[in-house]
């Protein structure tokens, strides 16, 4: 099988390997429909955190099951399900407790390579998301949408939720790659009623805007900051949705803060050393990590994909066969793609 794979710092390929298959009794083969490229991957993609030479790539994907290890009961061959990034096994403490992307029985060893044909999938038979129907009877925008469920939208939406957005808010989304776009849809969904995203970039100004988005604000720093308050009638706002990682960003979500305020982070943090003073002085609260994809899955954002009330997939601009995983990678490195699809 073919399976998308890491060179060195911006060179991908395509190399063959054998067939993914059962080796516990708690896993799923999984045969890959769609899978994509995420803005997390760039970092290791552009060498600023590191990779191995030669490992495979990909954490996001929709696909048919293809085999099924001998305690999983809830999903069988046939079945058209979403494949969370995050392998909750659905019973320990934390993933009773909706927190599965930090479950207990996660095991180290091989999550990733999903862009592939096939692919190992632990845990499989809580994680898994099983989506009505076969892919075939979806719209391509459809597939689009459902494949964000398996990371993207739901950590857009964790944002939100860590954030504890709620009715008549108003809120802060930092960051306009896919994650910070699906924050909006996130927000909206909580029912805030103010959404100002930053973004400098026209074409995602637009998504943006569609995805609920009332006020978008182009600068950066202390200016962006600024602008905010103005907005706010110099009180600042309720929740603000951190999905870029980097130290300017984090600032500036908390200079926007009333006081009283929650930080939703589920951007990646990128400095080792916080300065944690300024969030007491005005009762900050900050949260966030990683998103608990299968919990919100099952909870609403299926639900919402399937009616029709979200359509994360228009995060993805640009499609690609599996052997251009290159140009996939560039697309999104260039910002030529929001994000990039790949289709099998
Ligand atoms: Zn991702
Ligand atoms: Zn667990």
């Amino acid at each position: 099988m073919k399976v998308a794979t890491f060179i060195q710092p911006y060179e991908m390929t395509v190399t063959e390997t054998e067939k993914s298959q059962i080796e516990e009794s708690t896993d799923a083969v999984i045969r890959v429909v769609r899978a994509c490229v995420c803005g997390s991957d760039l970092w290791w993609y552009r060498g600023i955190s590191q990779k191995e030479s030669g490992t495979f790539a990909g954490h996001e994907a929709i696909g048919v099951v293809e085999a099924v290890g001998s305690d999983v009961t809830q999903v069988r061959p046939g079945d058209f399900v979403v494949v969370p990034f995050t392998h909750g096994c659905g019973h320990c403490a934390t993933c009773k407790a909706g927190f599965d992307g930090n479950c207990q029985h996660y095991q180290s060893g091989p999550i990733i390579g999903y862009q592939a044909e096939y692919m190992r999938y632990r845990n499989a038979d809580w994680a898994l998301v099983k989506i009505p129907g076969q892919p075939e009877d979806y719209s391509d925008d459809q597939l689009k949408s459902l494949l964000t469920l398996s990371d993207v939208m739901a950590t857009g939406f964790h944002a939100a939720k860590t954030a504890e957005v709620k009715s008549g808010d108003t809120v802060v989304v930092m960051g306009d790659g896919a994650v910070g776009l699906c924050g909006v849809i996130g927000a909206k969904l909580l029912g805030a009623d103010r959404i100002i995203a930053m973004s400098k970039y026209p074409d995602r100004q637009a998504l943006a805007k569609e995805f609920g988005a009332t006020d978008i604000i182009a600068e950066r720093g202390d200016e962006a900051v600024n602008r905010v308050m103005e907005l706010t009638g110099g009180t600042g706002v309720d929740a603000i949705l951190e999905c870029v990682g980097t130290e300017q960003s984090v600032d500036t979500a908390i200079n926007v803060a009333r006081p009283g305020a929650i930080i939703g982070r589920v951007g990646i943090p990128q400095n080792e050393n916080m300065n944690t003073n300024q969030l007491f002085f005005k009762n900050i609260g900050l949260r966030g990590g990683i998103a608990s994809v299968t919990t919100f899955d099952k909870e609403i954002l299926l639900e919402a994909v399937l009616s029709g009330q979200i359509n994360p997939g228009k995060v993805f601009t640009k499609a690609f066969a599996l052997d251009e995983i290159q140009a996939a990678y560039e697309a999104m490195d260039k910002r030529e793609a929001i994000k990039s699809l790949i289709v099998f």
